[in-house]
């Protein structure tokens, strides 16, 4: 790869040749990848970029750590809608508000991102098998993309996750082992096999190339904002890696002169669980918290990627925020009435964390925001029904409907 340097250690800095199944350092730090900004300016303008007609995560390849004889993978993974929604900003009293729907990757999460990075990266290493452990959507688009790809899947997922996620993963063909245990012990297991059968290893944390793929939602949002950055983006955070993508997309932007500053990060957790915000609000090492939180894919109390998720939300001098589950619900609601757009919880807790800075006066009308949508809320549906109630049920009759609409004080016009 000549537009890569070297996988560099995070914690203490030692550099690591840049193969295929490059996992963490020796001390236990996990690796970033570096790149050779002059190489890459001198190969990729935004001329150039703007001319393709690739729409997928692979348009960016000259920031992405895969040869230049590697083939993109099957699944249109990436190019999802950022939806400029100016009737939600007026209500929450922002100057501009964007939503990037991330739930309309293939699988319907933005785990498709690191997912086909993994596959590929699979391919350049001559891997059959690619494991990994999840609290859902690492494994459901895993298992899509790698049976796209002709590639076996073992995954391993704790007991809790939804079924929604579930019956994505038994029907792309997964050999799935549910965990009875929190994600800790699912993870644990998954590492310990992987290591015994040597499989292809797609958990986030430890190999640097998936945060690599995550960063592509945010090369997307700039090129979609024709390189205007907003003041602020928000997600939801669990291990934290995706936010670390995120924050990485920008800084390649910056570095080799496509954006001329850098916007903030906004960090939604869910007050059930929120180890990483609870470090930078205390300005303390991050401790282990227990799960508590119905956003399954942010119930995350032992982060893997602390370092990086941290170093990002401090280095962007970013806004940390926690959100009830009742608040999650609210905003899943809100996302729906007002852009349409359908977010599983931990999808919309980015948004649920915009809200509620807007009501604390901390963001306002001289602000501007992308909220990321990380996941669709198909995905969860029971929570969903729990979220927004049931409909009005009645019989095929006339007065019944009649009746209906005048208990519940509706006038029809
Ligand atoms: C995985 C996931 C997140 C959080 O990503 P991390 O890398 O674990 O911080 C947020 N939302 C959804 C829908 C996810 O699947
Ligand atoms: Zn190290």
């Amino acid at each position: 790869m000549k537009n890569v340097r070297y996988g560099k250690c995070v914690k203490c800095g030692r550099t690591y040749a840049a193969v295929p199944d490059l996992t963490t350092c020796t001390c236990g730090g996990i690796l970033d990848i570096v790149y050779d900004y002059d190489y890459i300016k001198e190969r990729l303008t935004k001329q150039t970029l703007a001319a393709r007609s690739e729409h997928t995560m692979w348009r960016y390849r000259e920031l992405l750590p895969v040869e230049e004889t590697t083939a993109p993978t099957p699944l249109r993974v990436g190019w999802s809608p950022l939806y400029e929604e100016p009737r939600l900003a007026a209500q929450l009293g922002l100057k501009q508000l964007w939503v990037k729907d991330d739930g309309q990757n293939p699988t319907a999460s933005l785990k498709d991102r690191a997912s086909a990075m993994a596959v590929a990266k699979a391919r350049e290493a001559g891997a059959q098998v690619i494991a990994c452990s999840s609290t859902g959507n690492a494994a459901s688009s895993l298992a899509g993309n790698a049976a796209a790809a002709g590639l076996a899947t073992y995954i391993f997922v704790p007991s809790r996750a939804p079924k929604g996620k579930v019956a994505q993963l038994m029907t792309f063909g997964a050999t799935v082992i549910s965990v009875q245990g929190s994600y800790e012990d699912t993870f644990e297991l998954s590492k310990a096999a992987i290591d015994r059968w040597g499989w292809y290893n797609r958990n986030a944390a430890i190999n640097p190339y998936l945060s690599e793929g995550k960063k592509t939602v945010s090369l997307e949002i700039m090129e979609q904002l024709h390189w205007q950055v907003p003041d602020y983006i928000a997600i939801s955070v669990g291990d934290g890696c995706t936010i670390a993508g995120l924050w990485k997309g920008l800084k390649d932007l910056y570095a080799i002169g496509f954006i001329d500053r850098l916007p903030r990060l906004i960090s939604a957790q869910a007050v059930g669980c929120c180890p990483l915000n609870r470090a930078i609000e205390t300005g303390e090492p991050w401790h282990p918290m227990e799960e508590n939180t119905l956003a399954d894919s942010i119930a995350v109390g032992v982060p893997r990627n602390a370092d990086k998720a941290l170093s990002a939300i401090r280095e962007s001098h970013g806004l940390t925020v926690n959100v009830s589950d009742a608040e999650i619900m609210d905003a899943q609601k809100l996302l729906g009435h007002t852009c349409g757009v359908f977010g599983e919880p931990a999808g919309v807790t980015g948004t649920a964390g915009v809200k509620k800075l807007c009501e604390a006066g901390i963001l306002g009308s001289g602000d501007s925001v992308v909220s990321v949508v990380t996941g669709n809320g198909l995905k969860d549906v029971a929570n969903a029904i729990k979220a927004c109630g049931d409909p009005i049920s009645i019989p095929s009759d006339m007065d019944r409907l009649l009746e209906a609409f005048s208990e519940r004080g509706l006038s029809i016009k």
